[in-house]
């Protein structure tokens, strides 16, 4: 029985906590004040589950660490009903060698997008009612981390 004066049904809604979408991003403190904002301008602050990686969407190129990842997802959808999943690559990523293993600022934007389709084609063949969308957060001069959506 439903009793308006204590809020009525909202507690049903409570007791489901859905949130909207899981994020894969890497360990990297550098990315710290900018992901927070990135999850505010996305709608997704307080609204997403988070998960934290070395080298973010390279875990799922790595057959050791593919199990894993994957299943965070999978955990994900099932207890909070995510309906999409944000991968954010970053750039000089140690994971990655560092931006000094590539010959060029386009070399390693490659890889990096590379990575992140092949995740998010991984992601899309085991759950096909996901969607994924793919990020680079370009680390930059004093403390500044750009974001840059990265085409399907
Ligand atoms: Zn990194």
């Amino acid at each position: 029985m439903r009793n308006p004066a204590k809020g009525g049904g909202s507690l049903l809604t409570n007791m489901s906590h859905h949130c909207r979408a899981l994020v894969l991003h890497c360990i990297d403190f550098r990315l710290g004040k900018s992901i927070k904002n990135f999850l505010q301008e996305q709608e997704l602050l307080g609204d997403a589950d988070l998960v934290s990686l070395a080298g973010a969407a390279k875990n799922f190129v790595d057959p050791l660490a593919e199990p894993l990842v994957m299943r965070q997802i999978e955990i994900s959808k099932k207890l909070h009903g995510i309906r999409e999943v944000y991968l954010i690559n970053h750039t000089d990523c140690g994971a990655y060698g560092g931006r000094d293993k590539f010959a060029s600022t386009t070399a390693e934007h490659n890889v990096l997008a590379g990575d992140l389709r092949t995740a998010a084609e991984m992601i899309t063949a085991k759950f096909s009612d996901l969607s994924v969308k793919c990020w680079i957060a370009h680390i930059e001069g004093g403390g500044h981390v750009r974001y840059e959506q990265v085409s399907e």
